[in-house]
């Protein structure tokens, strides 16, 4: 059965709602307790009291031993670039960065950033075309002349989980500190900290239906850091200007609610996921699903549709109410696969179309439902547009561009 559903969000990968009970949470410290909680006065030790319970709630989620491995931050970008920075600061004989080719711009650009103007060596780990990291190249790569590696949890387009954990422990033999950009998947993925070789975490409070522009760095005790921002005392001296306190607070009460919905999320919202999938699947031909099935996010599939573009596809799907995302962006009047896409080797005629669909814990089955009956025919149209289509297949002389 579907509904006249007119508005439905399955974007939830690029930013989440805000939930209205971590809205109600932050109310009051607006305009009641507008204090500063470095202040010594009762304005000021009110809003500590709360900024301190915010603290203890991420670190519950993340399983962390110790509050005080907490930093908040500004967001997932800032994280990243705190810990990779801190790393290099600390051990400059050590001139070596490992990453990923699948990471997201935070980390790659500043990646980039690092190679072209302080001469740093990036060795970039390689995936395979299901979107798995190359383990052994990793391991090929450590050495005493690494100062971090840096592996993300989940990838944010197809939701494939990296064996951080595993690759965290080969790291450490080498005095190599271990970060992990988790933001996809903290909130979604059960994480124990306290017992894992991961030295610092990113994290981001807009996937996780807390604000944007709040997140945090998970600093495991004993780790040595020099802030990116400098200025005053707070967070420890870790990271300097006056806190954003309702952020903090709405993050800390987001992280609350992730872990009571942790079960959920990954029986109920992935049973919808798999719904989705199937339903779009086994009703589309030369369509499939991208990435690691066996091993990725509980909330995203990202399904490739050969021969047409991402970008209509999210035309259309936006004209029926759905809000999906696309694996491709328009660069320079053309249309280019993400990075993502390409370091999978996906074909270029199904990466153009990759679409991604990222639910939350707010999805419902009407939803989905609706979906699945929008979607066959949104795809059919489009091809009966595209040049490289005839009829109910693909042109036998249909142009295969490579990848420039
Ligand atoms: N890392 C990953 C994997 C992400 O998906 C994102 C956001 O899309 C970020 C980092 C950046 O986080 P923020 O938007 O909080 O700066």
């Amino acid at each position: 059965m579907t509904t006249d559903i007119k508005s439905i969000y399955l974007d939830n990968n690029a930013t989440t709602r805000c939930d209205p009970r971590v809205v109600e949470e932050m109310l009051p410290f607006f305009s009641e307790q507008f204090g500063n909680p470095s202040s010594i006065h009762s304005f000021g030790s009110q809003v500590g009291a709360k900024v301190r319970e915010a603290r203890a709630q991420v670190a519950a989620l993340l399983g962390a031993e110790h509050d005080s491995e907490i930093v908040f931050t500004s967001g997932g970008t800032e994280s990243d670039n705190a810990a990779i920075l801190s790393a290099l600061d600390l051990a400059p004989e050590r001139r070596e960065i490992i990453t990923t080719a699948v990471e997201h711009p935070a980390i790659l650009s500043l990646c980039d950033y690092l190679k072209k103007h302080k001469d740093y060596t990036i060795h970039i780990i390689p995936v395979d075309k299901q979107g798995r990291l190359d383990v052994a190249a990793y391991k090929a790569a450590l050495s005493d002349r690494v100062a971090i590696a840096s592996i993300m949890y989940a990838n944010n387009e197809t939701g494939t989980l990296f064996p951080v954990e595993g690759l965290a422990e080969m790291a450490k033999p080498y005095g190599i500190l271990f970060h992990t950009d988790a933001v996809q998947a903290v909130g979604k993925v059960a994480l124990d900290l306290k017992n894992s070789d991961i030295d610092m975490l990113s994290l981001s409070g807009h996937k996780l239906h807390a604000p944007k522009g709040i997140g945090a760095l998970y600093l495991k005790r004993g780790t040595r850091f020099r802030p990116l921002i400098r200025g005053g005392h707070q967070e420890r001296e870790r990271r300097a200007g006056t806190e954003n306190t309702t952020g903090i607070i709405g993050l800390g009460k987001a992280c609350e609610l992730a872990l009571s919905y942790m079960e959920h999320e990954n029986t109920e919202v992935a049973r919808l996921r798999d719904k989705l999938e199937q339903g779009i699947i086994s009703q589309v031909s030369h369509a499939f699903v991208t990435g690691d099935v066996r091993n990725r996010l509980p909330n995203t599939t990202n399904i490739a549709f050969e021969y047409i573009e991402g970008e209509a596809i999210l035309l259309f799907l936006n004209r029926m109410g759905i809000a999906a995302s696309s694996g491709s962006a328009c660069t320079s009047g053309s249309l280019e696969p993400s990075h993502v896409l390409r370091a999978m080797q996906i074909p270029f005629t199904a990466a153009h179309s990759a679409t991604r669909f990222s639910l939350s814990r707010e999805t419902t089955e009407d939803e989905i439902d609706y979906v699945i009956s929008h979607v066959p025919a949104i795809i059919s149209r489009l091809r009966a547009l595209s040049p490289y289509w005839d009829g109910d297949k693909p042109r036998a002389d249909a142009f295969q561009p490579d990848y420039a």
